[in-house]
C-alpha cells in the first residue's frame, strides 16, 4: 500500500528516445515525488479523510509543495483533500492577483486571507528593529484561525531539508540547543497538526523544479526586513561545506535521524546516574580510549583515525 505514495515506474517510465533534458526533468519529478511520499509514510503525515491546508506564500518552496502534493493525491492509496491558503499581509507591492489567478487555473479549492499585519507591525515595532517575531506571531494566529474555519486537519508547510538543517545549526549556535525543525508537530496553540512534507527534499531540487514549472514567484523581500541574515549565513556555510566536502549535507541530514542520547550530555534524555555494568560485550559499544574511525572523504573503505 505504501508503495503507491511513491512514483510509479509504469506511469513514470521515460519514453525510449527522450532527449537528455526531458529525462533529467523526469528524474527530478520522480525524486521529488518519492522523497515527499517517503516523508508522508515515515511520519504518518497524511491520513484517510484529512483536509490538508497547504500554506502558499508565492515562494518556490510552497509552490513546489502544492504541486507535488497534487501529483501524489492522484495516486495515493487514501483519499484526502487539499486546500491552498495564502495570507495577504498587505506588504507594499504585494501582487495580490498572482496567487488567486494561479490557484483558480489549477481548479483546486483555495482561500485567500487578507489581513493587514504589515501596518500593525510597522506601527508597533520601532524603526530599525526586526519585525519578524511579531509578524510571524500574527501570521501564525491568523493561519490557525483560518484552519479552524476551513475545518482543516493538517497544516502543511513548505520547509525543506536545508531549512531543517539551518534551523538545527541556528539553535546550536545561538540557542545552545540540539534542536531542529520537526517534520510533524503539534502547533504551539496545541490545536493543530503541522506537517512538513518536503522534509527530505533538497533546496536545489526545488529551485530547479520551480524553474521547470515556471511558477509565478512572488519576491519574499517585500517587507524589507533583515530577518533572515543569520539564517542566510548558515545557509551559505552549509553550501560552502557541500562544495568542499561533497555529500556533507546528506550526512548531516542523516545524523538528525540517528540520535544517540547515551553519547550526548543531556541527563534528562539518558539516565547517566544509574548506569550499571552489564557484563555483556557489545561490538557497537563505546571503545572508551579510542577515537571513532570515519571513512576518508572520497576514498571508499579507507578509515581515518585521529591520533
Ligand atoms: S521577513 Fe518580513 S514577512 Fe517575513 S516574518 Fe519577517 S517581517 Fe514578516
Amino acid at each position: 500500500m505504501n508503495a503507491v505514495w511513491k512514483a510509479s515506474e509504469a506511469q513514470d517510465a521515460p519514453a525510449p528516445r527522450e532527449p537528455k533534458i526531458e529525462r533529467e526533468v523526469h528524474k527530478l519529478e520522480k525524486r521529488l515525488c518519492r522523497q515527499v511520499g517517503q516523508a508522508i509514510i515515515d511520519f504518518n503525515m497524511i491520513e484517510e479523510g484529512d483536509r490538508v491546508m497547504v500554506c502558499v506564500s508565492g515562494g518556490k518552496d510552497s509552490y513546489g509543495l502544492l504541486d507535488i502534493l497534487l501529483k501524489l493525491q492522484k495516486r495515493a492509496p487514501i483519499h484526502f483533500e487539499i486546500i491552498a491558503v495564502n495570507l495577504d499581509q498587505k506588504q507594499p507591492g504585494f501582487p495580490a492577483h498572482i496567487l488567486p489567478e494561479y490557484l483558480a487555473k489549477l481548479g483546486i479549492e483555495y482561500h485567500i486571507e487578507t489581513q493587514d499585519t504589515y501596518s500593525i507591525v510597522k506601527k508597533v515595532v520601532p524603526e530599525g528593529k526586526t519585525m519578524c517575531s511579531l509578524c510571524s506571531r500574527l501570521r501564525r494566529g491568523i493561519l490557525y484561525r483560518v484552519a479552524d474555519e476551513l475545518k482543516i486537519s493538517k497544516i502543511a508547510l513548505g520547509h525543506h531539508r536545508d531549512d531543517m538543517l539551518a534551523t538545527f545549526f541556528l539553535n546550536m549556535f545561538f540557542g545552545g540547543k540540539l534542536k531542529g525543525m520537526p517534520p510533524k508537530l503539534v502547533s504551539d496553540d496545541g490545536g493543530h497538526i503541522v506537517i512538513r512534507p518536503l522534509a527530505n527534499v533538497a533546496e536545489k531540487d526545488l529551485v530547479r523544479w520551480a524553474a521547470q514549472r515556471q511558477f509565478p514567484i512572488i519576491p519574499c523581500s517585500l517587507c524589507g526586513s533583515q530577518e533572515n541574515l543569520q539564517r542566510q549565513r548558515i545557509g551559505q556555510m552549509l553550501r560552502d561545506w557541500e562544495k568542499q566536502y561533497p555529500g556533507r549535507t546528506e550526512t548531516l541530514f542523516t545524523s538528525l535521524q540517528n540520535v544517540v542520547p547515551s553519547h550526548l550530555m543531556d541527563a534528562s534524555h539518558y539516565d547517566f546516574k544509574n548506569i550499571k555494568i552489564t557484563g555483556q560485550a557489545d561490538v557497537d559499544g563505546d571503545k572508551v580510549f579510542d577515537d571513532e574511525a570515519f571513512p576518508l572523504p572520497g576514498v571508499a573503505g579507507v578509515q581515518v583515525v585521529q591520533l
